[in-house]
């Protein structure tokens, strides 16, 4: 996968990731799955990159969990980056839902 950090930026404040603080957590050929902790604003997030033939992708969440935690919860059970990107969207039609249902 190469080096993710010159494609992602913080959610939050929209730094780019470059100084950031990267945890590898799962990792094939075409997608990776990292803890980032933003440098600017502190913000930590799970960040899904994938790369196909028009470049790379890449998704983040936000998390309240430390690298360790994440990481501990990661080798655990066998969380794939579709299943993760499966609730990722899951989660993002619900909060959809919320905000119409308001
Ligand atoms: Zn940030």
């Amino acid at each position: 996968m190469g080096d993710a950090k010159p494609f992602a930026k913080c959610p939050v404040c929209n730094k780019k990731y470059t100084s950031a603080k990267i945890t590898p957590l799962t990792e094939d050929e075409t997608r990776s799955t990292m803890h980032v902790s933003c440098p600017s604003c502190g913000v930590s997030s799970i960040l899904f990159v994938s790369a196909n033939q028009w470049g790379v992708a890449s998704v983040g969440i936000l998390t309240d969990l430390e690298e360790e935690e994440v990481k501990r919860h990661f080798g655990k059970e066998v969380v794939s980056v579709d299943s993760a990107l499966d609730a990722y969207v899951f989660l993002k039609e619900c909060g959809g839902k919320a905000e119409k249902l308001l």
